[in-house]
């Protein structure tokens, strides 16, 4: 049923799809077609039953279709769908964000993390009036065509580690270099420092699979960017609400001039949000010169979802420290069976990659078996185990799943 839809879908939809890596085309796969979700399961339009780890690509923390979302979404649709003005939710949803996030003085709503990602490298440019930008190999920023340059996620499955249709000149401002590299960084500062507006980062990659950041290299970057005077950029897009209420930057520690978020921040709805230091965002319209807006931003229904997504998290901090037992648990049992796989675990997400070697940055991750993947992926697929549809990718839990879910995962990998 699955291949018809798919058949269908490719009359209307180009590769049958609205983004890339739901084509399965890494897997060789037919892709699923999802009749409803609920708790931590999907279920296809074939009838068939999988336990979820993509969450809607980390989207979704308490469940598919959670009640308590429900329950406010249902308010919100009562009162209008959208009005392109001014609401109350707006500032509430921004209240709970500044809550967990100090360090977004300011912020604005949007639809995507793509959108705030391209917003906040305009501000960054118009506040320090450089035009280079520093970005990591693998790491993915939406597909801004200025950070398409060695980015992780559906592009590092294009032969190009660029885009095409992206003239040269608009990356010629761009420089990626490999992630966790300290030498390269101090060597691009001296050259280029004077010139950086900022450095842009996942402060833990998830998008080349999940990759931890060693000690020293987020500090390094955090220490360089004052002495430059660049402007430090997290993306927190997945990390933000994820491995913590208050994202990497709270575990580390650290205080981003601007910071990114979207997915969890929305509870499923379009939502992006980019926002810091309060002289750098008044640079914005309608108080500065830095133009950016938009139709549906700040849209009531996509608010209240996030709202009741947030004040939970932030009642119920307890859903991190079991999440990170859970994935504290499953790496114990990973090594004691000796899984000839490398499992990354950062907090509450995790990757497997499908290699011997340690993957601390994207020529690692680059350096997996694409047959084990293929071979592995599908016969998590016939356990009804669903990973995201790529080995560059990481995986994500909800409020719902246990240790029992993450016992079927290792018994797929050690038999
Ligand atoms: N930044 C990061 C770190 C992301 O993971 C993503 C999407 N996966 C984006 C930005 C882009 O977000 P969106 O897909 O909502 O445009």
């Amino acid at each position: 049923m699955s291949i018809n839809l798919y058949e269908k879908a490719n009359e209307f939809l180009v590769g049958g799809v609205n983004s890339p890596v739901r084509s399965f085309k890494l897997t060789g796969l037919t892709p699923i077609f999802v009749e409803k979700a609920n708790g931590k399961y999907i279920y296809s339009s074939e009838g068939k039953k999988y336990t979820d780890y993509c969450l809607s690509w980390g989207a979704i923390i308490l469940g598919h279709n959670s009640k308590i979302v429900r329950k406010e979404v249902k308010k919100a649709i009562k009162k209008g769908l959208s009005f392109g003005l001014c609401h109350r939710y707006e500032t509430e949803l921004a209240r709970l964000v500044q809550n967990a996030f100090p360090s977004m003085e300011r912020m604005r709503f949007v639809n995507s993390g793509t959108e705030a990602v391209m917003s906040a490298i305009r501000l960054a440019r118009a506040f320090t009036k450089r035009k280079k930008i520093l970005k990591f190999d693998g790491c993915y920023h939406g597909h801004v065509d200025t950070l398409l340059v060695k980015s992780g996620s559906g592009v590092g499955e294009l032969k190009e580690s660029s885009s095409e249709g992206i003239p040269k000149e608009f990356i010629s401002f761009t420089i990626s270099i490999p992630f966790n590299d300290v030498e390269l960084l101090r060597k691009v500062f001296k050259y280029d420092g004077k010139e950086l507006a900022c450095v842009i980062v996942e402060p833990v990659p998830a998008n080349m699979g999940v990759v931890t950041p060693d000690e020293n290299f987020l500090f390094e970057i955090e220490k360089l960017c004052k002495q430059y005077e660049t402007l430090l950029v997290f993306d927190e897009v997945i990390t933000g609400f994820r491995v913590s209420p208050g994202g990497a930057q709270e575990i580390f520690g650290l205080k981003p001039d601007l910071t990114i978020l979207g997915k969890i921040i929305g509870g499923g709805m379009p939502v992006g949000c980019f926002g810091g230091r309060k002289e750098i965002m008044e640079m914005l319209a309608p108080i500065g010169n830095v133009y950016q807006a938009g139709t549906l931003a700040g849209n009531p229904v996509a608010m209240r979802s996030g709202i009741s997504v947030l004040k939970y998290l932030l009642e119920n901090k307890s859903i991190y420290s079991r999440q990170r037992e859970l994935l504290d648990y499953f790496k114990k049992e990973w090594e004691k069976k000796r899984i000839p796989f490398q499992l990354n675990v950062f907090s509450t997400i995790f990757s497997i990659f499908y290699t011997t070697k340690e993957v601390k940055n994207y020529l690692d991750a680059k350096s997996q078996d694409i047959e084990k993947f293929k071979k592995f992926y599908t016969k998590l697929l016939e356990n009804g185990i669903f990973f995201p549809p790529s080995c560059f990718e990481a995986c994500f839990l909800s409020l719902k799943h246990d240790e029992k879910d993450l016992e079927k995962i290792i018994k797929i990998f050690y038999f």
